[in-house]
């Protein structure tokens, strides 16, 4: 049971930095996450860390007004210069509470009109395909990145048993691929999968990022280890691929599926 709160937001928009700093922004249209990964890096975030009582993945704060806050913040940064925005860095965008709360969909009804210059829209939610329709109007402006760790669903289940399944993620990616709309799979982390995992992404899409804790979780790998994700790896017999090699040997395989070009690695695959 997630609890969730409706709360008015002082300010919306977020100066980028870090891991992210290739972007002007980072917009956030909820704040906590029911999909509750295991490997989660933002556990370790003083947003997870100081909510008094409650674990990460429990609740989820609703932005009740970011649609009317993002309008303004928008045109105040657009004023400014280039606006380039990463939706989301500290949640997903599609939580399962916006089939209801559309908050997500009333950002980009704004983004649709006051067209940020590149929106990246980072989810692990089929629902995103609810707002085809509107990405589309963002042509190449915009680009959906659909976390798929693994094409192994005992393996998901094991690692995120509240996330979506994974063949409705790539049903998700090749609905908005035939759509027209710029995609890619973001197998992040790379977590144990098959050996025909590549040549079936290839199928769906032309464009991947590989990501694992020690290159993308922000402390070199140190804050996946205090989480204590290894645990999981131990219990499935699979401490082979918690390694800092282990992603290259999917990276390896999307080799062969996939032009150079079209991989890529870390922070690379999430730059504007
Ligand atoms: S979907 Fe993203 S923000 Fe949510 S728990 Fe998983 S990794 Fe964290």
């Amino acid at each position: 049971m997630v609890n969730v709160q409706r709360k008015q937001s002082k300010t919306l928009l977020t100066k980028a930095s870090g891991f992210l700093e290739g972007y002007s922004h980072t917009l956030n249209p909820y704040t906590g996450c029911a999909f509750a990964c295991s490997y989660c890096y933002v556990r370790q975030m003083p947003v997870a860390l100081f909510r008094s009582g409650e674990a990460w993945g429990t609740w989820v704060d609703v932005k009740e007004n970011a649609p009317a806050l993002l309008a303004k913040e928008l045109a105040r940064a657009q004023s400014k210069g280039p606006v380039t925005i990463f939706f989301s860095s500290a949640t997903d965008p599609y939580q399962p509470i916006e089939y209801k709360e559309r908050i997500t969909r009333s950002l980009l009804e704004v983004m649709s009109v006051q067209q940020p210059d590149f929106l990246f829209v980072q989810t692990r939610s089929p629902l995103v395909t609810r707002d085809a329709d509107l990405l589309q109007l963002l042509g190449e402006r915009v680009r959906v990145s659909m976390t798929v760790e693994t094409d192994r669903e005992e393996i998901r289940r094991a690692f995120t048993p509240s996330a979506p399944p994974i063949a409705a993620r790539l049903e998700a990616l090749r609905e908005l691929a035939a759509r027209g709309i710029p995609v890619q799979a973001t197998i992040a982390p790379a977590l144990p999968c098959s050996d025909g995992f590549a040549e079936r992404l290839a199928g769906i899409v032309d464009r991947v990022c590989i990501d694992d804790y020690f290159m993308g979780d922000g402390g070199g790998g140190k804050r996946t280890e205090r989480i204590g994700v290894r645990t999981i790896y131990d219990a499935l017999e699979l401490s082979d691929w918690y390694s800092r090699d282990a992603y290259l040997r999917v990276h390896e395989q999307l080799l062969r599926h996939f032009p150079q070009e079209r991989v890529f690695v870390s922070q690379a695959g999430f730059l504007p």
